[in-house]
């Protein structure tokens, strides 16, 4: 009898044994193959030598040295190699466990740098509906998903919450992606002068929403106007890379394709590629600069911050992230994978919409692709791919629709960056296989 509190008590999973390449192999010997990294985690596959040698010859020196008492080697190479990566202006790396560990050390850096500037009334937060940052209460409060946010309604902080960029289901007929992207832009200005320009703080972003919508990018040109609105009122924009960050998208820095910076930007998933739990958060020199000449004392922290052995394994993920071709790679092998899904399910009744950037590619399901109405959420239709996709020997990462449906039941993949071609064909076969099984269990 297990004694584990699983995520989900009505399911049996089974257990995971070795990891080879892109594929994970459980206890009975069945492979399968890894098409979302977890949750856009592996981007190095499961066996990646490189990574496993730095963390063992760090493990050799010592593991565990904490950062209220000493700096580390490994903490300042990974913070040189990201800042040397991040969008110009970034100076400055906070080393915590996770994505919501780094999320909710923006929310409260946002916090502390109004504060230690003397404008205590900027408490407010604006974010967007249909996103996610996070499950620690600060973060959520920050994310848009209702269903994640619904049980713990009196504990989030108040934030308000703007339409996302979202082209499939918000673009009016007739409008360009520039006048959408504008327009949808533009619900920001709208928010702040609603609220109170004086009394805002921070914009949260994902460049290109993840796990609640599945890989949508904003259109071009949005990301910019969002951060003249910002700078217009004296805003910080903090943008969330925990999944589309560390080249997920065919760029170290997802918004460095969009030509954006931001004031504090959060990177996850990729950056500890599964081998250790690691997230960061990375900050201007103006807002660090703010604290070390104020109090000189950020107010947060956790005890497994900067932990040396998951920089060093950072460390060793930045080196082979930056390796020359490697993005050209994943943008390369990102367009064969949409390629490969236009040709299976560009013509299925029942998937509305196939976008994303890089390796960060999703499928949305919808009951009709005219009125583009989602499934009925009864099905559980996403749940149904994930249990018949596994059957079949292949992980994705199916999601239901947003329980206001606004969003249908999405599949998401994000496949380890060392795929190849017959990587491709085998996840478009076996997803099709998964969907043919699903909606024949629905009828
Ligand atoms: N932000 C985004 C965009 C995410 O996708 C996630 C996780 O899926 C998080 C934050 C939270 O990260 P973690 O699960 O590592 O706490």
């Amino acid at each position: 009898m297990s004694h584990i509190f699983p995520r989900n008590t009505r399911v049996t999973l089974p257990t995971a044994a070795k990891g080879d390449g892109c594929y994970l192999i459980d206890s009975t010997g069945k492979r399968y193959l890894d098409a979302c990294g977890g949750a856009a985690v592996s981007c190095l596959g499961h066996s990646n030598e490189k990574v496993i040698e730095a963390i063992k010859t760090q493990l050799d020196k010592f593991s565990f040295a904490h950062t209220g008492f000493f700096g580390s080697e490994p903490a300042e190479e990974l913070a040189n190699k990201l800042v040397a990566q991040a969008p110009t202006g970034i100076d400055r790396v906070y080393l915590v466990s996770g994505g919501s560990e780094a999320m909710e050390s923006a929310v409260k850096l946002v916090r502390q740098y109004f504060v230690e500037k003397g404008e205590h009334q900027r408490s407010h937060m604006i974010a967007r509906w249909q996103s996610y940052h996070g499950n620690t209460l600060g973060a959520l409060s920050a994310g848009g998903n209702k269903w994640r946010r619904e049980m713990f309604g009196p504990l989030l902080i108040e934030m308000s919450h703007i339409d996302p960029c979202y082209t499939y289901r918000y673009m009016q007929e007739g409008e360009t992606e520039e006048e959408y992207g504008l327009r949808a832009a533009n619900l920001l200005e709208d928010e702040i002068l609603r609220v109170g320009p004086e009394k805002v703080a921070a914009f949260f972003a994902e460049p290109v929403v993840g796990a609640t919508m599945g890989a949508v990018p904003a259109v071009k040109g949005y990301l910019k106007r969002i951060r003249e609105i910002c700078d217009k009122y004296g805003i910080l924009l903090v943008l969330d890379e925990v999944m589309c960050g560390m080249g997920r998208t065919g760029h170290i820095f997802a918004c460095n394709e969009d030509e954006v910076r931001p004031d504090i930007v959060a990177v996850a998933k990729g950056i500890g590629a599964g081998y250790q739990p690691l997230g960061a958060m990375l900050c201007s020199k103006e807002i660090y600069d703010t604290i070390a000449e104020g109090s000189g004392f950020f107010q947060h922290g956790h005890t497994y911050m900067g932990h040396s052995l998951a920089a060093a394994a950072g460390s060793a993920v930045m080196d082979q992230l930056t390796e020359p071709g490697r993005m050209e790679h994943v943008r390369a092998m990102g367009e064969k994978l949409s390629a490969a899904l236009h040709d299976e399910f560009g013509q299925h009744p029942y998937v509305g919409d196939i976008r994303g950037r890089g390796l960060f590619r999703a499928l949305e399901l919808v009951s009709d692709r005219g009125t583009k109405a989602p499934l009925d959420p009864s099905f559980k239709l996403h749940a149904k791919v994930k249990q018949n996709a596994m059957k079949a020997g292949l992980m994705c990462y199916p999601m239901g629709g947003t329980v206001d449906g606004k969003t249908g039941d999405h599949i998401l993949l994000g496949p380890p960056f060392i795929i190849d071609d017959s990587h491709i064909a085998e996840i478009v076969e076996k997803l099709s296989l998964a969907m043919k099984e699903s909606f024949t269990q629905v009828g």
